[in-house]
């Protein structure tokens, strides 16, 4: 496609992809050689040898993967303005930065900034759909700037409004914040609303009137669940004693849960969101999946925040993937035993970071698998210049362990075109970065540098080496040679 092209194709000329390796991720499965023609912002066709339109722009995807764009169930996306600084921290760090003491500096023009890198990051990747797990949102004018952002940004949304400055009990009853509902109006195919927020475990269950503000409004309900020191079974047990598990719930991380929280998740059908590369360096517990699949609870990945990660879901499915199996072979190891099967397969990944995410979000009539009849959110995963993209045996494999954000060579979001060629297409990154290094200065001039640098590189405090019994000297040469290398 010329830019002519992609601009008429935005325009509603239709597009048809040629010869390409389908991931449909429905009952189509894999198709060998398979067009999609799109019209519109509808997948209208999927097969082989497609009959066009006569005015259809021919995209040659001969040699590449052509799959859903991919959902991100749980991002920050304000966080993004601070892109990789807490890559040192834990949990705890994470909490005292942004919970104690610098989450309330971030003005509305802050959490716009980050929203928009963050966005685009995100349809750069190859991730189509993201909620943003909005939880900085200490005023209603936050709110707007988090909802501007996402409306003028390529990709489908869901704003989950939180506000971590507050209890979800007190800002979800303010007239600010019911006015900016009634504003947002009804959720659509391209921007929908939720609640995100905590329950804490306090035995009063303040978050009561949370529940019951989502339930009025008809929102959904986003939540951290089963987070070590944070939250945990007291919080399932409450919100299950008070009747308010149910499918519209997705509860983020779900891991160091119990046998029984599982069994309450899974009985009222509420589904999961699995961050994995957070879980196992933040410290949230161990990535739960090979719990989650034993119990049956629907599993959809995301990439948490991008002030550690970033917005590439490749990483997630790569990193779910081998946490999950290293989990098998520990606990098979530690029965004395081998695993001969590796159960969860790179299919299984690929599913959940695209139709897992879209059910999810209630998504998925509209997005998460190449079906004819949904919204034309695709990617095309095409490198002619990578040894790693050939040769393309096995899909899901190629998809999961070879490719990258580099090889994303296409992306259409409801049909149109937010990167072709591998480049991005209608947004100004250049502005984008201006907006966050402006953000980037604020803030460190707000923080001074010195907590500027003390946030960026926790102390460390000296680690205890463990004494060894063995001296390395009791080889052919001895004491001799060990000093001879020594003085080389
Ligand atoms: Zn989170």
């Amino acid at each position: 496609m010329n830019g002519d092209q992609i601009a008429e194709v935005d325009g509603g000329r239709p597009v048809v992809f040629r010869g390409a390796t389908l991931v449909t991720m429905d009952d189509a499965g894999v198709i060998d050689g398979g067009d999609v023609l799109v019209i519109g912002d509808t997948i209208a066709e999927v097969g082989r040898g497609l009959a066009v339109p006569d005015d259809a722009v021919e995209v040659d995807a001969s040699g590449g993967i052509l799959m859903p764009g991919m959902v991100d169930t749980h991002r920050h996306m304000w966080q993004t303005a601070l892109r990789g600084y807490g890559a040192d921290w834990t949990l705890t760090q994470y909490f005292v930065f942004y919970y104690l003491n610098w989450g309330k500096i971030f003005r509305p023009e802050d959490v716009h900034a980050g929203n928009v890198l963050s966005a685009i990051e995100a349809v750069d990747a190859g991730v189509t759909t993201t909620l943003d797990w909005s939880h900085g949102l200490r005023t209603v004018e936050h709110g707007d700037a988090a909802l501007d952002a996402l409306r003028s940004s390529p990709g489908r949304f869901v704003l989950a409004y939180g506000n971590i400055f507050a209890g979800p009990w007190e800002w979800t009853a303010t007239p600010e914040f019911r006015a900016f509902v009634e504003r947002f109006g009804a959720s659509d195919d391209m921007l929908g609303l939720q609640l995100a927020f905590d329950v804490t475990g306090d035995p009063e269950f303040p978050e009561r009137a949370a529940f019951e503000a989502a339930r009025d409004l008809g929102l959904r309900v986003t939540t951290h669940a089963g987070v070590w020191g944070a939250t945990n079974d007291q919080s399932i047990a409450l919100m299950w004693d008070n009747g308010f598990m149910t499918p519209d719930v997705t509860y983020v991380h779900a891991a160091t849960l119990s046998e029984d929280s599982y069994q309450r998740i899974a009985a009222s059908g509420g589904t999961a969101s699995v961050s994995t590369e957070s879980e196992q360096s933040a410290g949230q517990g161990y990535p739960p999946t090979w719990e989650l699949r034993r119990h049956g609870i629907p599993v959809s990945l995301s990439m948490d925040t991008s002030v550690w990660w970033s917005a590439d879901l490749f990483s997630a499915m790569r990193a779910t993937l081998s946490a999950d199996r290293s989990r098998e072979h520990l606990e098979a190891h530690v029965r004395g035993e081998t695993v001969v099967h590796n159960r969860l397969r790179a299919e299984d990944v690929v599913r959940w970071a695209t139709i897992g995410g879209a059910t999810a979000l209630g998504l998925d009539a509209v997005t998460g698998s190449l079906t004819p009849g949904k919204k034309a959110d695709l990617v095309l995963i095409k490198n002619e210049e990578s040894p790693a993209m050939y040769p393309l045996l096995h899909p899901y494999g190629s998809v999961v362990y070879q490719a990258g954000r580099a090889d994303v060579h296409t992306v259409l979001v409801n049909g149109r075109v937010a990167k072709h060629d591998h480049r991005l297409t209608g947004v100004d990154l250049a502005a984008a970065k201006a907006a966050v290094g402006r953000t980037v200065d604020y803030a460190r001039t707000t923080m001074g540098e010195e907590a500027w640098r003390e946030g960026m590189t926790p102390e460390l405090p000296p680690a205890e080496r463990i004494p060894n019994p063995y001296t390395y000297t009791d080889y052919d040469g001895g004491e001799d040679r060990h000093r001879a290398a020594r003085e080389d």
